[in-house]
């Protein structure tokens, strides 16, 4: 196993030039705190040098009244008292330096992890969606999490290396005063013992990327027995035992991986530990040598042998922090990997209309689809193939087909959500780019079958579909909303959620609400309904059948469903099968073509018929 120059190397540069983003973050975190933290950190450097130093001349002192002393000589005490009063002077500072600094550095770590998460959510929310569709996403989220908590910790080590580097560069100073040489001894032994450090470093980092998909299967199999929504099922099925079987195995595979990566690390970092010591034996040695031959005297000694014990500390401590450094370093790079991707596009973007068209004049599609096909990222086939028609404004069209079919994909393609990966979609003739605030994502509002579930009022539930627009009773009504609302303590003030200790909903209750929040969105022109009732009871069923044909002719609706009842509030039905676009007409078109459409409305009719 050769040692991994040119990744080591390639990770201290990345690590370079990313120290001034890491600093902008402190300095937006609180830059008075860092520089006088900085300040403190280079006094405690020096400070031990200076204290050597003190020591020296005391027992050069002492030993001259020693001497006054055997001679009978009359003894001023003067110096010795000044050189002690100033080692008092100099512990006090230290110790004044360890009151503030601790305390500096925990407010500035906690700023600046307030500052990274701030960043960190703001930017995912900026991020393109599709995103959230590729599996190797959720690794960066991950990294990014983690690297914003390492963020904090950094400054610990900043500061260190500070004190550490400042004291290496003042006790070289003393040491330079018996001979060049020996300081530069003591480092060139340490650069085997950092090398060792950064090695395995990165190999630890390297690991705990590969091991990122475990991890995640970790964190879900314990939410599996410990959250609410798995609870009745755990019990009834009464495979708890079963699913921790699977948590224990994985968990020491992993265990097994950490460990061999920790031994392999122990081993080498103590070998490559001995030749400081051995260095700084030699240099030991070396000054005895010359105290015995009478060529220093006893200060230089007693300070030759400190500078010595001190050198050797600070130079394993300044490869130690600055391998910590580096670690820190490893995982803050995911962090700002994150806030550096490609964000959302603001310059394409592309003006809504913000009047609606007048549809009197010759009619021009609203939506156009143009030979569309769509693969997910990471996947091998397509999932949409070849998908083309036109939308007008007004219209109410049915998407319809077997689970699977593709027409929660195409959603998010009419959405603006997503891009085609073949083909083009239009909004009033322009192509909708999906990395950037397209004009139809502005235009569209949408409740999908994974609606969001909002642990806020019902009020905040529905303001969240735009949050400009206050006045969210009259929507309350408008989505017939009334039936749920009176169940509920406070109406709409009702605080849902059950995890933060508000009243819980039924599904279809919650479905109806994320209903009035998708007809909240004031400029909405388009509505896509995806399985609007699957979880509703057949009085709700039909309310919101009435209201589809209320809005019917005011906006354009597409209506994603398998309940053919509620299908025929559409003027036309697009048939998916297997991601084509195999049927397109109004019902009783389609019920004449004889196709898949005529087949699923037989079956649905022929139960109710028996
Ligand atoms: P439908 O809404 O008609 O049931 P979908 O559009 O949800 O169908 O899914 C169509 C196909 O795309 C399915 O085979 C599904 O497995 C696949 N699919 C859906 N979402 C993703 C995704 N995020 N990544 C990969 N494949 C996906």
């Amino acid at each position: 196993m050769g040692y991994k120059f040119r990744e080591v190397a390639s990770g201290l540069w990345r690590f370079l030039v990313l120290f001034p983003q890491i600093l902008s973050v402190y300095r937006r975190a609180g830059w008075a705190y860092f520089v006088s933290s900085s300040l403190l950190m280079i006094y405690d450097g020096v400070a031990v040098s200076i204290s050597i130093y003190l020591t020296k001349l005391l027992i050069d002192e002492a030993e001259l009244l020693w001497v006054a002393h055997q001679a009978n000589e009359p003894i001023d005490y003067t110096t010795l008292g000044l050189l002690i009063g100033g080692q008092i002077a100099v512990w006090i500072a230290v110790l004044t330096k360890e009151v503030l600094w601790r305390p500096m550095c925990s407010i500035l770590g906690t700023r600046a992890n307030y500052v990274a998460q701030t960043d960190l959510a703001a930017k995912a929310s900026r991020i393109p969606y599709r995103y959230y569709e590729d599996p190797t996403f959720y690794n960066k989220i991950e990294g990014a999490g983690k690297g914003s908590v390492w963020l904090e910790y950094i400054v610990v080590f900043i500061f260190q290396a500070i004190s550490n580097i400042v004291s290496i560069v003042s006790i070289a100073g003393i040491l330079s005063l018996f001979s060049g040489w020996l300081s530069l001894l003591v480092i060139v032994a340490a650069i085997p013992y950092f090398l060792a450090q950064l090695r395995y470093i990165l190999d630890g980092h390297e690991l705990f990327h590969y091991q990122g998909l475990d991890r995640r299967r970790l964190e879900y199999q314990v939410k599996v027995l410990c959250d609410r929504a798995y609870a009745k099922e755990v019990r009834l099925f009464g495979f708890a035992e079963h699913w921790l079987a699977n948590y224990k195995a994985l968990w020491e595979k992993c265990y097994q991986e950490n460990r061999s990566l920790f031994l392999a690390r122990n081993k080498v970092v103590l070998v490559a530990g001995l030749p400081p010591i051995a260095a700084a034996a030699a240099i030991y040695i070396f000054i005895v040598l010359r105290a015995s031959q009478g060529s220093i005297s006893l200060g230089d000694l007693a300070m030759g042998l400190a500078a010595t014990v001190q050198f050797s500390q600070a130079t394993t401590l300044v490869a130690n922090g600055i391998a910590q450094l580096f670690r820190c370093g490893l995982f803050v790079e995911d962090y700002f990997e994150f806030i550096n991707l490609p964000e959302d596009n603001k310059n394409a973007t592309t003006q809504p209309p913000s009047v609606r068209p007048d549809t009197s004049a010759a009619r021009e599609p609203m939506i156009s689809f143009r030979n569309v096909s769509f693969q997910y990222p990471g996947e091998r086939g397509h999932v949409l193939h070849d998908v083309s028609f036109d939308l007008y404004d007004s219209e109410t069209i049915a998407l319809v087909g077997r689970n699977g079919a593709g027409k929660t994909t195409l959603a998010k393609l009419l959405c603006g959500l997503l891009e085609p990966t073949e083909g083009t979609v239009l909004f009033r003739g322009q192509v909708v780019h999906a990395d950037s605030p397209n004009a139809l994502r502005e235009a569209t509002s949408a409740v999908f079958q994974d609606f969001a579930q909002y642990e806020q009022t019902v009020e905040d539930n529905i303001r969240l579909g735009d949050v400009d627009r206050p006045d969210t009773e009259a929507v309350a009504r408008a989505a017939r909303l009334d039936r749920v609302l009176t169940g509920l303590p406070d109406g709409l003030q009702t605080p849902l959620g059950r995890s933060l200790d508000g009243t819980d909903l039924s599904v279809g209750q919650w479905q109806h609400v994320a209903l009035a929040r998708c007809l909240h969105k004031a400029d909405a022109q388009v509505l896509i309904l995806d399985e609007p009732t699957a979880a509703m009871d057949p009085e709700a069923e039909y309310e919101l059948y009435n209201l589809l044909v209320d809005i019917a002719g005011s906006q354009t609706t597409i209506l994603v469903s398998h309940r053919l009842s509620t299908v025929r509030a559409a003027s036309r039905v697009l048939v998916l099968d297997e991601g084509r676009l195999c049927e397109e007409g109004s019902h009783e078109e389609l019920l004449q073509l004889d196709g898949i459409y005529a087949k699923f409305f037989r079956m649905q009719a022929e139960r109710y018929q028996a």
